[in-house]
């Protein structure tokens, strides 16, 4: 038989969203009439825009006629998209790129867990804890990491706790790294980092030849002028930042699947002979070897994103979502709870009541509110004993969940 690879074996049993499945199974089983309210995993209920389905049905036609058929498309995307990125999500906020730094693919979950290929096996890897699990997975995947300790931390990945005190933003750590995976808006936390925090990034960047690996999925969310979304808005960042963005919270492309990477020319990695290899050209060897490109309809759709009639309409999607994550934090604010994110970002970061730990009060919100949520501890060690609530939901949802909350809810 073969051998597997026996990094994987290393991988903490039971993932996050198949155990929370399981209890929700049971639970429903057990109480047939309970009306069960979903607020945990980050995954869009509103509809697509008018605008991307009109531009997919447009697509899907060219597609069915001999002169406008398309086949293969470029492994890196389509330049009328790539433009349409450039014009509107990096131009505007004075950030310089050309098309040869975008890498249009088929999500961000897999951009940030592929990238970690195209860096040596030695590189020592930061993260933010708690954060997305993608990043600490694929790493363990690859033998990065040795195995985990008894509270969930794997051998030589570095941890940054993000804490209250710190304003769940850690800063840089005094030893250097070669590779940081920074959230901002984050997932689970809500947490963004400012224009100082980012620069400060960037500085340590610079100062230890790091590279910062910069997931920016949820920037549509931010409503805070002050907040950058991207990191090339910080002066520097092109020599050391890859940032990740997707369609899939900005414009509900989470079953229609389109994302980007930029990885901008001016970021050099080391070779063997010490010489500077450029990390743009070791991606596109990357991602043309393994990957054939998304749909042209898709693409299409995303291109539609920017059109003013598409941007308009995401715009509506993502105020009602923001407008959830408003009513879900000053009904928990009313019951004097602590509660964390849910302004620039489409979750809720709540200490557990109680002080009792994650998945306690997970059971607890189901059996005695029918709510599912998401344990905090799923996302790393330091999340142990806090909450995420998603405002990715229907608003007749919210509003009961929260009227439940307060009815139901022992505190
Ligand atoms: C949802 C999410 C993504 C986007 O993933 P896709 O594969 O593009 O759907 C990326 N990063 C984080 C932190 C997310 O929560």
């Amino acid at each position: 038989m073969a051998r597997i690879n026996e990094h994987y074996q290393k991988l903490k049993a039971g993932y996050l969203f198949p155990e929370i499945g399981r209890r929700v199974r049971t639970f429903q089983q057990d109480n047939p009439n309970a009306k069960i309210i979903r607020m945990g995993i980050g995954d869009g209920v509103l509809p697509l825009a008018p605008a991307i389905v009109a531009a997919m049905k447009t697509a899907v036609d060219e597609m069915g006629q001999t002169e406008a058929f398309h086949g293969y498309g470029p492994e890196r995307g389509y330049e009328f998209l790539a433009k349409a990125i450039l014009d509107n999500d990096y131009r505007p906020r004075g950030v310089d790129l050309q098309v040869e730094e975008i890498f249009i693919s088929d999500g961000s979950k897999c951009d940030s867990g592929n990238i970690q290929e195209i860096f040596a096996l030695e590189s020592k890897v930061a993260i933010v804890d708690p954060v997305y699990p993608v990043y600490v997975d694929t790493n363990v995947m690859a033998g990065r990491t040795g195995s985990i300790d008894s509270e969930g931390r794997y051998e030589r990945m570095v941890y940054l706790p993000a804490t209250a005190e710190n304003g769940f933003s850690p800063p840089p750590p005094d030893m250097g790294v070669d590779l940081v995976y920074l959230c901002s808006p984050n997932n689970p936390t809500g947490a963004t980092l400012t224009r100082e925090q980012m620069k400060s990034w960037v500085d340590y960047a610079h100062r230890h030849d790091a590279v910062i690996l910069f997931d920016a999925a949820y920037e549509a969310f931010i409503t805070d002028p002050e907040i950058p979304h991207s990191i090339y808005e910080i002066p520097g960042a092109k020599e050391v930042a890859i940032e990740f963005r997707s369609f899939s919270k900005t414009a509900g492309f989470t079953g229609t699947r389109c994302a980007f990477m930029v990885v901008p020319m001016a970021l050099k990695g080391i070779g063997r002979e010490n010489e500077k290899v450029s990390i743009n050209t070791l991606w596109n060897r990357r991602h043309s070897t393994k990957f054939n490109g998304v749909s042209y309809p898709v693409q299409r759709g995303a291109e539609a994103c920017y059109t003013p009639e598409g941007q308009k309409q995401i715009q509506e999607n993502i105020n009602y979502y923001l407008e959830n994550a408003r009513i879900i934090r000053a009904g928990l604010e009313k019951l004097k709870m602590d509660v964390y994110g849910g302004v620039n970002a489409p979750y809720i970061w709540l200490k557990t009541p109680g002080g009792i730990d994650s998945w306690k009060f997970f059971d607890k919100l189901l059996n005695e509110a029918h709510i599912v949520g998401t344990p905090g501890s799923g996302f790393g060690p330091t999340g142990e004993g806090y909450f995420r609530l998603s405002a990715f939901a229907l608003r007749e949802n919210v509003t009961e969940a929260v009227e439940r909350i307060h009815s139901r809810l022992k505190l």
